[in-house]
């Protein structure tokens, strides 16, 4: 069994270091721990060790774990299918994986009518190209951005990305700056729309995403595995 409070405090410190690199501080980036497959227990160890953002990424998952855990603030990584809306809304403060319109329109009209919207939106973004993964092209991102943040219900906080499996972290670099350019030239075209959130960078690939600007990384197996 992994030791959760010796990889928190490694996660938290190579944070701050990474942060350091750019004369960020790490208190803006935030540490959301991924706890697909962790069990309660262990994830009550982690809020022991001072945890308190965590994510999911699937609603079933989340829907059997996230009432036996008090006192959480909950993420949904993972992507959404629309009939899977209402019961997220329940159960999230924040979805990541916002892909397209009919999505965010959905999240929109079902906020609207649950207490506690509206609830944060993250548009995630297809940095890699590959087709097997989630979310709107980089091309489309704009026009997106342009639709969800008309929508009552929901309030557009930022983008997400993942980078493609590399073999070292170094290589992951060019998708989080395509990230962070995408978002800067967005918010150039939409001054008023604020994206101050990126979300990028997991376990084997946060700190060098940490340098290119994130404010949200998701990290699980260095903390549970
Ligand atoms: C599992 C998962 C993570 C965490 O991945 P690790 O490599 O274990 O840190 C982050 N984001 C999403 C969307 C995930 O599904």
């Amino acid at each position: 069994m992994a030791d959760i409070g010796a990889n928190v405090a490694r996660v938290r410190a190579r944070i701050a270091e990474a942060a350091a690199r750019r004369s960020r501080r790490p208190e803006d980036v935030t540490l959301v721990a991924v706890t697909k497959t962790v069990t309660p227990e262990r994830i009550r160890e982690a809020m022991a060790c001072g945890l308190r953002v965590f994510g999911e990424n699937r609603v079933q998952e989340a829907r059997d774990k996230i009432p036996a855990i008090a006192g959480a603030s909950w993420h949904l990584v993972g992507s959404l299918q629309r009939n899977k809306v209402k019961e997220a809304l329940r159960l999230f403060e924040m979805i990541h994986s916002v892909d397209g319109l009919p999505l965010a329109e959905e999240i929109s009209r079902r906020a609207l009518q649950a207490p506690g919207h509206p609830v944060d939106v993250l548009i995630e973004v297809n940095i890699s190209g590959e087709p097997q993964k989630h979310g709107v092209s980089p091309e489309d991102t704009a026009a997106l951005v342009s639709g969800a943040v008309r929508l009552a219900g929901i309030r557009l906080r930022g983008l997400m990305g993942m980078a493609p499996a590399v073999p070292r972290p170094e290589d992951a670099r060019p998708f989080f700056r395509s990230l962070r350019e995408l978002r800067d030239r967005v918010r150039g075209e939409m001054p008023d729309v604020a994206l101050d959130e990126l979300s990028m960078g997991m376990t084997d690939d946060f700190e060098v995403a940490i340098e290119e600007g994130s404010t949200m990384v998701r990290i699980g197996r260095a903390l549970f595995a």
